[in-house]
């Protein structure tokens, strides 16, 4: 602990101590303060302005000390200067005594709380941030919680001071003027708790309460306001209408058959969205390909003749929508409409908050999900319309090699894509704005995969910004900014893969005015401005993967369709974004759950990090891919894990233990207590934790345990 901080506590626990020693609380009792009255009267009318001062003075110190004695003091405000100048007295010093409590409890230990337990009370300060006041004035207004408590808990959460204080000081209005009332007829009062008969408690409860309905009706004034300029249909054809058949659109449909409800999912295109379409089926199956490719390159490195690895492009591409066709079943009409979904082909556009027309035909639902997906961004870049590009949604239409390729962009997609066109044979640069490759990794995971790309023949160019595509003589070049200087590179393709932006427009959100920003805004429920609209997957991000759209494919169906009975459990759900992981199917593929090292110092997240090379593993050296590492982040002397990253053969497999571990809070010690099967890979996992456990071996026992030895020997 910091030395002014530890003076603090020390002044703190030294007249918290004084006061106990010296019996000081006996002068904070009723009978005392009968006792003292006229004496007390008498002071008050010679020097009426230190008479106040000095019970300010008093007052604060016993608040802010959090000592017994506060009810008391407020009852002398009334008994001393009366209902109005003793309202006025012990409110102040009440607020202030009670925002120097917070103060204190925040200095000495909110700083180590945050760090500590920064993951657990994310939540915690996203609600402060959002209902703080709400809940400070209803915990204030109900005087059944002891004031010290709520003073010191709310120390070590991050509500702001003025809040604190300006809502403690109107919360605590109502109480003071019963005490400092009672306090003025302090002949008849014979006990501190007769003050509160069971009606006026009964009465500060729905004071309390009053804020929290406050809030429901306003939320309710806000939705009867939104849907003002439209008339609900008195009947429903369907529960839940979902547009997008994509992962997102997918899951909330089934969910929704799945419980029975009548379902209808609208699709403009292809059944299965871009995943299966556009996305992550056939760029794995690319991938794989390309992967096979290098690996046969390497045949003499295992003994064997070597080989011509040329790619046949053409089949390649063939064979990537062999395996959409293969996978195609999975999500087709045929399967969804055995399954109880309505299936329509059309293009949907949203009509009013419950009706919504496919090409002409209009259909109504109490509910409807939003699961448009999102699409590659262009950037503006002049003279790239002209001279054509590809993105992820035309990709797969290619069947001849680009000999020279572009790619923009060093995001997953791109460095996914750069390699697996590098592998095929294409001459690949890759040009990234940003100074490293894939940004969200730690810095020697992007270092990791940006030297095997340049070992791998990929002319990476970070730090350098696309600024025109110029055409000379037939010829396409990309003119850019480098951090070294001007570079221009010529190319037979070039495929744009910076980023992803969501759907929202054209059928009928602008319209409507559902709120939307870079997202379609969704609140914690995943309900849009519009709380009969929900939405999920890419179109409402914050994350695009495929598993994170039908994650929140299960908040919005669950939520649309049993809300009113969810309020028997207290409410609807709230989407949980805590454990969310992801890979790039790279090679070395990297891996990643929770915090990343980067992140945990930007966030100043107390952590430690433990890291084993996987050059060091049995079975990566025995396949030839003695490469790579799992890095863990843990709190610091304790096995609880913040985040793991892992870059090497399979990461995305290996992630997985790491991801039930992170989602059912199993430490460190219980993967290394676990038998792991060998020679495997998993095994990385558990030499992982053994690791940490070397690092955390209990000193002192092994020499205690040393000297037992010595003596058994004799
Ligand atoms: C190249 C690439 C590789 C990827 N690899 C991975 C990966 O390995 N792992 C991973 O988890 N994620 C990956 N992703 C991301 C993943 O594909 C998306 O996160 C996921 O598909 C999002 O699903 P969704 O349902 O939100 O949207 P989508 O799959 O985009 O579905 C939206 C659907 O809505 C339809 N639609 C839109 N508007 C209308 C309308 N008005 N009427 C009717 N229909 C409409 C669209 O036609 C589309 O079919 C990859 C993406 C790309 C581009």
């Amino acid at each position: 602990m910091k030395p002014a901080r530890l003076l603090v506590l020390a002044a703190v626990a030294a007249l918290v101590a004084a006061w106990f020693a010296f019996d000081l609380g006996r002068y904070l009792s009723l009978d005392a303060l009968k006792t003292q009255r006229e004496v007390i009267l008498a002071w008050r009318d010679a020097q009426p302005l230190t008479a106040s001062l000095a019970f300010v003075a008093i007052y604060v110190a016993v608040t802010a000390l959090s000592l017994p004695g506060a009810a008391i003091l407020t009852l002398a405000a009334g008994a001393i200067f009366g209902l109005g100048w003793g309202l006025v007295l012990a409110s102040f010093a009440s607020s202030i005594g009670a925002t120097l409590a917070m103060l204190v409890a925040r200095f000495v230990a909110g700083d180590v709380v945050q760090r500590r337990y920064a993951e657990r009370l994310r939540a915690i300060n996203a609600g402060i941030e959002r209902d703080g006041a709400f809940y400070l004035f209803t915990l204030r207004l109900v005087p059944l919680f002891p004031f010290f408590v709520i003073n010191l808990l709310m120390g070590l959460t991050r509500i702001r001071v003025w809040t604190f204080y300006w809502v403690s000081q109107i919360g605590m209005l109502a109480g003071t003027a019963v005490y400092v009332n009672a306090g003025t007829q302090l002949a008849q009062l014979e006990s501190v708790g007769g003050i509160l008969s069971p009606g006026l408690l009964g009465a500060f409860v729905l004071l309390g309460l009053f804020p929290l309905i406050a809030r429901r009706l306003v939320d309710l004034v806000r939705a009867r306001r939104v849907y003002a300029p439209y008339r609900r249909p008195r009947h429903f054809d369907r529960n839940l209408i979902v547009i997008g058949a994509g992962s997102a659109g997918l899951v909330s449909a089934l969910i929704a058959a799945t419980v029975r409800a009548r379902v209808t999912l609208i699709e403009r295109h292809r059944m299965g969205g871009d995943c299966l379409n556009t996305g992550c089926v056939p760029s794995k199956a690319l991938i794989r390909s390309a992967k096979l490719a290098a690996q046969m390159r390497r045949a003499e490195e295992f003994g064997l003749a070597p080989v011509d690895a040329r790619p046949v492009f053409a089949q390649v591409m063939e064979r990537v929508q062999e395996v959409v066709r293969a996978i195609e079943p999975h999500d087709s009409v045929e399967r969804y409409s055995g399954l109880g979904v309505e299936c329509i082909k059309g293009h949907a556009r949203l009509v009013d908050p419950w009706t919504v027309d496919v090409d002409g035909r209009r259909l109504t639902a109490r509910d409807i999900v939003i699961a448009t997906g999102a699409e590659p961004l262009v950037p503006p870049i002049p003279g790239l319309r002209e001279a054509g590009y590809r993105t992820s949604e035309d990709l797969w239409d290619l069947r001849e090699l680009p000999a020279r390729l572009v790619v923009l962009g060093g995001g997953p997609i791109g460095c996914e894509l750069a390699q697996a066109f590098a592998r095929l044979g294409s001459k690949v640069t890759q040009v990234e704005m940003l100074p490293r490759l894939m940004m969200r990794e730690d810095p020697e995971i992007s270092a990791t995969v940006q030297a095997r790309f340049a070992a791998e023949g990929i002319d990476v160019r970070v730090g350098t910004k696309a600024t025109s595509v110029v055409i000379e003589n037939g010829r396409k070049w990309l003119v850019c900014e480098a951090d070294d200087g001007p570079l221009r590179v010529g190319f037979d393709e070039i495929l744009v893969a910076v980023g992803r932006v969501s759907r929202l427009g054209g059928y009928g959100l602008e319209d409507l005015g559902v709120r939307t920003g870079r997202t379609l805004e969704v609140n914690e429920y995943l309900q849009t401005s519009f709380p009969n609209i929900w939405a999920c997957g890419d179109v409402a991000g914050p994350y695009q993967f495929t598993h994170t759209a039908s994650h929140m494919a299960w908040y919005a169906a669950v939520n649309s369709l049993f809300g009113p009975l969810l309020a028997l459990r207290g409410g609807r759900f709230r989407v949980d974004y805590r454990v969310i992981p992801w890979a790039t199917f790279t090679e070395p593929e990297v891996a990643r759950v929770g915090l990343n090292e980067t992140e945990a110092r930007e966030k100043g997240i107390a952590h430690e990090v433990t890291t084993y090379g996987l050059d060091d593993l049995d079975r990566a050296i025995a396949d030839g891919e003695a490469h790579g590492m799992v890095k863990v982040l843990t709190v610091p002397g304790k096995d609880r894990i913040l985040g793991v990253t892992i870059v090497g053969e399979h990461a995305g497999e290996l992630i997985a233990e790491y991801v039930l571990a992170m989602r059912h809070g199993i430490g460190l010690n219980k993967i290394l207590g676990t038998i792991h099967i060998y020679p495997t890979l998993a095994e990385a996992n558990k030499y992982a934790a053994g690791r940490w456990k070397q690092a955390h071996k209990p000193e002192r026992l092994l020499r205690w345990v040393e000297r037992w030895h010595r003596w058994r020997r004799g």
